[in-house]
């Protein structure tokens, strides 16, 4: 067999972080996370590489309590079988979703149990977000003795640094240059990484693709998370992708592509960006036909235009009808820039599908990609534009390190 499939790679850029990122160790303990309890025969398989291989793989995990071997019952179809897992005794890992309007703070293990998650306002000034989610996550310790938290992984609804250990720049809530991993830090050594919520939406996302691949690689995709604002992730070459350099953590961010000339003022500074049209937030100013509300008016916002929908309200479905318009024009735009014709829709959005698709489906068909064959667009999970993105960006960076 060829083992060199396991580092076969159709994008040859900068990988994420120095690291076995990308080594053949990472996919598998990935697939084993996705997929478990799953036999050694099941990774070899599906990995494309000798049992033996996996075999040399995973010993030292078992050896080192990480990961277990259980004997599987017979299910009258198949044998016992010997099936891995891992290990959720040793240590666990804590998640922080700082979002625009309310952030949430929680905890997971290595088999994906999420436990633990409270939900609050986001405040007004950054000092006072950190200290509170610190407070969080010094909770989740004391409530744990017996385990190690392992890392904390954190989503910002902006851009990360190179070293994803701050936030760059988050418009929506005018923050800049913080120092995320320092404040969170809750133990000296302990791991903090700093991700952008769109990228931690797709890492989740990919970890649901494993589960059910064939080859038990991440598939190339872009993850358009459309919430408050919109943001863009992307999977290329089976990995999560950053951008490279000194702009590495800014991959991504088409929310603020200009799609109206001189249209609508955005947060940025400037006119007419993608997310002042298609967000989940924008469809409140398009129902009041982008005036202000007069006195005695309140904008709905955007789960109560889906309720009005629902019940056939006429307004609501145009109001929806026109962010699926527009987040179609924006996600041709992104599919002709990055070439891949696979898109996962994330965020709040989600919860408006069912009116959304189809108008989002005719505004890609008119576009040059609507002559191509092979595109497609899906709605991804809400938990993973939440915690399950911030929990996810925790577990990548343990695995990776292993
Ligand atoms: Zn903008």
């Amino acid at each position: 067999m060829d083992n060199g499939l396991l580092y076969r790679s159709e994008f040859t850029g900068t990988p994420r972080q120095p690291g076995p990122t990308s080594s053949k160790g990472n996919q598998l303990l990935r697939l084993i996370r996705a997929a478990q309890p799953i036999t050694r025969v099941d990774i070899a398989e599906r990995l494309s590489i000798d049992k033996s291989t996996v075999t040399e793989n995973v010993k030292p995990l078992i050896a080192s309590g990480i990961l277990r071997e259980d004997m599987m019952p017979a299910d009258g179809v198949n044998r016992r079988s010997r099936v891995l897992s891992f290990n959720d005794d040793k240590v666990f890992f804590a998640g922080v979703n700082l979002g625009v309007r309310r952030s949430q703070v929680g905890m997971t293990t290595l088999s994906g149990e999420m436990t633990e998650e409270v939900d609050f306002e986001t405040p007004k000034t950054a000092s006072y977000a950190l200290r509170l989610a610190r407070e969080h996550v010094d909770n989740l310790i004391k409530k744990n003795p017996d385990r190690m938290l392992a890392v904390v992984g954190v989503s910002v609804p902006g851009m990360s640094d190179p070293d994803r250990q701050r936030l760059v720049f988050a418009p929506n809530l005018k923050w800049k240059d913080l120092d995320i991993a320092s404040a969170l830090r809750a133990h000296e050594g302990l791991r903090v990484v700093v991700d952008n919520d769109s990228t931690a939406a797709a890492m989740y996302e990919a970890r649901v693709k494993i589960r059910n691949s064939e080859d038990g690689l991440m598939s190339n995709f872009i993850l358009v998370r459309s919430g408050t604002g919109i943001g863009v992730g992307l999977v290329l070459g089976s990995e999560v992708y950053r951008g490279s350099g000194s702009v590495r953590g800014i991959a991504g961010e088409f929310g603020h592509m200009t799609i109206v000339a001189g249209g609508k003022a955005c947060v940025c500074g400037n006119r007419g960006c993608w997310e002042q049209y298609a967000s989940a937030a924008s469809a409140s100013s398009l129902y009041m036909g982008d005036r202000p509300a007069l006195p005695g008016e309140t904008a709905p916002r955007f789960v109560e235009i889906v309720s009005k929908a629902e019940v056939g309200d006429v307004r609501s479905r145009k109001t929806l009808e026109r962010i699926g318009d527009y987040l179609g024009i924006g996600i041709a735009n992104v599919i002709m820039g990055i070439g891949i014709p696979r898109v996962i829709i994330s965020g709040r959005l989600v919860y408006g599908w069912k009116f959304i698709e189809q108008p989002l489906n005719e505004a890609i068909r008119r576009s040059i990609i609507g002559k191509i064959d092979g595109w497609s667009i899906e709605a991804g999970e809400p938990a993973g534009s939440a915690l399950g993105g911030a929990l996810e960006v925790a577990v990548e960076e343990y695995l990776a390190g292993l």
